[in-house]
């Protein structure tokens, strides 16, 4: 950052704007919203500037500029419309120690203007250090309509409330309070104004805090498969809700900063091989961090429902009595075909989607997906990349070997993917050459280039791989 931003405290200051014309008058009218007194130093006044100094909203000095003009003062703008000028004055604030603005010169700017959303006391404020003032707009514009009219009143109330608040509430009671004022009562606030509101939340207050929501379910949230940006915005909500997290090891650590700030993080990750956190442990961790009455999010990465033993997390939490709720992610498979510019199906090409795993069920057992192999099927193996020995050794004897064409997708939609394209007899030596390490799916589709009897006969198939 080149610049940092600041509110700066204008309750008792004094701004010091410089020049009588428009650009004077545009930064008098941003000031006076704030408490400063704005002290205007020209020789003649805007009209609009007069009737304000005439109203005694402003002070206007006439006459030489010196040093002494600015020294003590928050902020000065230098607007006189004159580039010269401008520079001049520019230095003569300067060597009394102020903070300077001079208007449309960046380069003897301290301090820029950012473009504003107002909703005093709630006050937005957007800068792109002058890169690209139209995306700081078109921020705005989105600000703005995120924010009701009437937000600044409401905010304002709950200041008014607060020392009401914490001389009745505890810490985690009054966050919950808030939660709900700004979560349940924004609308009904915009509608009827303070006076309504007030009345609720004063009686929210005295009767303990929020009225009692049933416990929230612990949530099975879906990370997405790596950039931040692909988790659902139910999925951030609820990690912003969070009081404690627990994650996986492919979960992205830029997801994780998307929860509140003081909310607990706990790594359960499972590397593959190592079982440092068993599945057991991690269920009795929920259960008892949602027993003591946490908000509990267990983050995974991809879909919570796609080979992420949700089933188990989703059991222990039932037989303890405690509710959960799925919140799906993008899952691995959905990632790497958008990462490749491919498409899961397609209409006429692909009809069959099947995702299975490379990972041996717990008796042993090999996923029977080949005999969903057919001519128009998209098999995406997750875990595959240990196992790609065995997934040729299946393909291989269902006589299948040499006509899959496999792509694997290593890291999807982080910024280290990589794609390697091969037939299935060359899988191993392919991932051996490229050293791939890291989780990646393995798409397994028919190779059309090599003629084939079509369709492929299932039976034939599950016969073949008996
Ligand atoms: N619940 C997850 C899957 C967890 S199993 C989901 O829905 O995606 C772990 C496997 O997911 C990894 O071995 C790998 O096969 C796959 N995977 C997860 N993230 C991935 C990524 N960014 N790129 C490729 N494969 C990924």
């Amino acid at each position: 950052m080149k610049t940092f931003p600041m509110f700066l405290t204008m309750t008792d200051r004094r701004v010091v704007i410089v020049g009588g014309g428009e650009q004077a008058t545009q930064k008098c009218r941003l000031i006076l919203k704030t408490e400063a007194h704005i002290d205007i130093l020209a020789e003649t006044l805007d009209v609009e500037l007069q009737s304000l100094a005439q109203a005694g909203r402003i002070s206007w000095h006439k006459g030489p500029i010196g040093p002494a003009r600015f020294a003590g003062a928050a902020l000065v703008f230098v607007a006189t419309g004159c580039p010269g000028m401008d520079a001049c004055l520019h230095m003569l604030a300067k060597a009394s120690g102020a903070v300077v603005n001079v208007v449309d010169q960046p380069d003897l700017c301290d301090a820029i203007t950012p473009s504003i959303v107002d909703r005093d006391p709630v006050i937005v404020a957007i800068g792109t250090e002058g890169t690209a003032p139209v995306l700081g707009r078109q921020i705005k514009t989105r600000i703005e309509e995120m924010l009701e009219p009437k937000l600044g009143d409401l905010a304002a109330l709950a200041g008014r409330l607060r020392g009401f608040a914490a001389d009745r509430l505890g810490p985690r009671a009054r966050r919950d309070l808030w939660a709900w004022v700004f979560g349940n009562l924004r609308a009904q606030h915009a509608q009827t104004g303070d006076a309504a509101v007030a009345r609720i939340i004063k009686t929210a207050i005295a009767s303990g805090g929020a009225p009692a929501a049933a416990p929230a379910p612990v949530a099975l949230v879906g990370a997405g498969p790596g950039s931040s940006d692909l988790i659902t915005l139910r999925g951030v909500k609820r990690l912003q809700e969070a009081d404690i997290i627990f994650y996986d090891r492919l979960v992205d650590p830029q997801v994780l900063e998307l929860a509140r700030r003081d909310a607990e993080r706990v790594y359960v990750g499972k590397a593959p091989g190592c079982h440092s956190w068993p599945q057991d442990k991690i269920n009795a961790v929920l259960v008892s961090a949602a027993r003591r009455g946490q908000r509990v999010v267990r983050l995974k990465c991809g879909d919570p429902g796609v080979f992420a033993r949700g089933t188990e997390e989703a059991e222990a939490l039932q037989a303890a009595g405690l509710d959960y709720e799925i919140v799906p992610g993008v899952t691995a498979a959905s990632g790497a075909a958008a990462a490749v510019g491919g498409f899961l199906t397609e209409r006429g090409k692909t009809d069959t989607l099947v995702l299975t795993t490379g990972r041996l069920a717990d008796d042993g057992d090999t996923p029977d997906w080949v005999q969903h192999i057919t001519n128009r099927s998209n098999v995406a193996v997750y875990m595959g990349v240990r196992a790609a020995g065995r997934i040729v050794e299946t393909l291989r004897k269902a006589g299948l070997a040499q006509r899959i064409h496999v792509t694997v997708v290593v890291n999807a939609q982080r910024p280290d993917q990589q794609v390697l394209h091969c037939l299935a007899t060359a899988l191993e030596a392919t991932l051996a050459e490229a050293g791939v390490d890291a989780p990646a799916i393995l798409f397994l589709q028919h190779n059309h280039d090599i003629a084939l009897p079509q369709p492929v006969d299932i039976t034939t198939v599950t016969r073949m791989a008996v």
